[in-house]
């Protein structure tokens, strides 16, 4: 018998992880959220802020209390939001942060899902489908695989 999740996950094209992966990923976001000082290093280091509007002139204690607000599943403030939903994983955050056990780069990215409703939460930003998401992969993949791989897995 299918999986309702995945079956929807493959109709909206959208990556939403299984049961199993979604607990980890809750657990390691609380395990997060418990652990982020609110430096702001992270922030401090991102080339996408100056693309998140609220998040301008805002101090990063109060991006980042909404960031560890998002960890654990409750309702984030608007900077935190704007920044969360600018986030585009140039992990530019990796190797900033002066806490040991904790990657901003994987903090940001499971607070997004979390902010996408893709962890199970009610959704606080809008998720854009991106139609032409597979294409470019495929695309991309075309350059480095051989022929044969290409049959195998294109
Ligand atoms: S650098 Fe680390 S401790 Fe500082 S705000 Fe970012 S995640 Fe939190």
């Amino acid at each position: 018998m299918s999986d309702p999740q995945q079956t929807a996950s493959h109709r909206t094209g959208r990556n939403r992880p299984g049961q199993a992966t979604a607990a980890f990923l809750r657990g390691e976001a609380l395990r997060m959220a418990g652990l982020c000082t609110e430096c702001g290093n992270c922030l401090r280091a991102c080339p996408m802020r100056r693309l998140a509007p609220a998040a301008q002139d805002v101090d990063a204690r109060t991006v980042l209390s909404g960031v560890r607000a998002l960890l654990r599943g409750e309702v984030a403030n608007t900077a935190s939001l704007s920044w969360v939903a600018a986030c585009s994983r140039s992990a530019q955050c990796h190797g900033v942060c002066p806490v040991e056990g904790l990657d901003p780069a994987f903090m940001m990215r499971v607070a997004k899902m979390r902010a996408m409703g893709a962890l199970g939460d009610r959704p606080q930003i809008t998720v854009q489908e991106d139609s032409q998401f597979s294409p470019r992969v495929k695309a991309f993949a075309r350059l480095t695989l051989s022929s044969s791989e290409q049959e195998d897995w294109l």
